[in-house]
């Protein structure tokens, strides 16, 4: 596979742009190798500045639940486009959107648009803190509520894959801004209960991804999210529930719906802006109208709402809407899951794998690891996942034209515009290339 074009713009690239990339997990780090350029996508696929062709199961890390290019998006965004990209004013998008966000998760009565998951989630700690007065949050090692000072403890993401340094020693951020986050292994609901007990009344809120999909996807132990929303209704601290890669993909109605979950305020992101930078929180009307301007809980954004993203996210969610879209793909996922199984059984390799909707993990098993082990939280995954393992499957996929995530650490996903056929030729590529990581 010829990637010297890719290998000229990495190199531009990093004479100007730290690391040549604008989010870490884009520089291969854990893989090795030059990232590849693209330039364009079309359905499933993406195609490199070389010309060289990929199956897409990154879709830009989970919004393109719709593919690349989908007819129905980048019409509406030219569309859009052609009248202006931002007044700065309100438009029927944004009510549209959030009409469309109320109507599907009932837990939210208001919902407001910002730009970025982590826009999203550092707010709906900061409304959680106005709503109860208190300061101190629980978090989940190897969760990831993006890049907020205070979410910088064990987190999950790009953090994981890169082993950067953490809690105390996080360059750039100071021990007070972790001060009140406390941090509980995911799954463990003893650990929550512990901390509850020892700082009674002084937590604001639990924020959980309810499937982990942040160190690889590590699904939530049956009991484990109605014991932590409990645990919260009981102690008067809000039930944030993080749903910025669930959101529209651990069924069409997020995560919440399956696992019958009332949170005190969701937040999305991802699939929402299809494409382009949106991001939401959104809740309860009496802890929402904590919200200037209608409370006194501050939040702004230039280009919040707006009309591009918007119209890409409506777009992409009445296309995902259509009957019987969303089923589709979440059976491709079963269908990639149970190949890939099957295909590491057969070399004698141990893959412990999870789909939840359109979502799909998979861990290679360390060979040294004890037989009965399985990955369940942060500490089992940095133990038995063999990322070494990992990095060849992800080189020799990618020269057979297949793209998975740069890190075992990562989630995939499906779209509605991948086909059998394209999981079938992917399950095979796979089949051929784990035979050859025996040892
Ligand atoms: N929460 C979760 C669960 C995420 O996976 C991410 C990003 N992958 C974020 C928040 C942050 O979103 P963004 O990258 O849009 O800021």
């Amino acid at each position: 596979m010829n990637t010297t074009r890719s290998e000229d713009l990495f190199a531009a690239a990093c004479r100007v742009i730290p690391g040549g990339v604008n989010s870490p997990v884009r520089a291969y780090g854990s893989v090795g190798g030059t990232p590849r350029f693209i330039e364009r996508g079309a359905g499933a696929s993406f195609w490199d500045v070389d010309g060289n062709r990929y199956l897409d199961y990154v879709l830009s890390w989970g919004p393109l639940a719709v593919g690349h290019a989908h007819p129905a998006v980048v019409e509406a965004i030219s569309q859009t486009a052609s009248r202006g990209t931002s007044y700065g004013a309100p438009t029927t998008t944004e009510t549209e959107l959030a009409e469309l966000v109320v109507a599907t998760f009932p837990a939210v009565d208001l919902v407001r648009l910002v730009n970025s998951g982590t826009e999203a989630t550092m707010t709906a700690v900061r409304l959680a803190r106005a709503f109860t007065g208190r300061t101190r949050i629980i978090q989940f090692a190897g969760c990831y509520h993006g890049h907020a000072d205070m979410f910088l403890v064990q987190a999950g993401s790009a953090v994981a894959t890169l082993g950067l340094p953490d809690f105390p020693d996080f360059p750039g951020v100071p021990a007070a801004t972790t001060a009140d986050t406390l941090v509980a292994p995911f799954n463990d609901l003893d650990a929550v209960s512990a901390l509850f007990a020892g700082h009674a009344d002084e937590v604001a809120a639990v924020i959980v991804e309810p499937v982990a999909g942040n160190m690889g996807v590590v699904p939530p132990r049956a009991g484990f999210l109605d014991g932590l929303q409990e645990l919260c209704r009981s102690h008067g601290a809000l039930f944030i529930l993080d749903e910025v890669i669930t959101g529209f993909r651990a069924s069409p109605g997020g995560a919440q719906a399956c696992w019958a979950l009332e949170p005190d305020i969701t937040c999305l992101g991802k699939v929402i802006g299809g494409g382009l930078p949106v991001g939401a929180y959104g809740g309860r009307r009496d802890v929402m109208e904590t919200v200037a301007p209608v409370g006194a809980m501050f939040q702004a954004g230039t280009l919040s709402g707006n009309p591009l993203a918007t119209s890409a996210g409506l777009a992409t969610l009445r296309t995902l809407q259509e009957p019987g879209a969303f089923d589709r793909a979440e059976s491709l996922a079963g269908r990639m899951a149970s190949g890939l199984q099957t295909a590491a059984e057969s070399a004698g390799l141990r893959l412990q794998t999870a789909h939840i909707g359109t979502i799909l993990g998979f861990y290679f098993i360390r060979d040294d690891a004890p037989p009965d082990a399985a990955i369940h939280d942060y500490d089992t995954a940095r133990e038995y996942a063999d990322t070494d393992r990992y990095a060849r499957f992800f080189h020799a996929l990618l020269e057979r034209g297949v793209y998975f995530a740069p890190s075992q650490f990562e989630a995939a996903f499906l779209s509605t515009v991948h086909t059998e056929t394209d999981i079938d030729t992917t399950i095979e590529a796979a089949a051929a290339v784990i035979q050859t990581l025996r040892d």
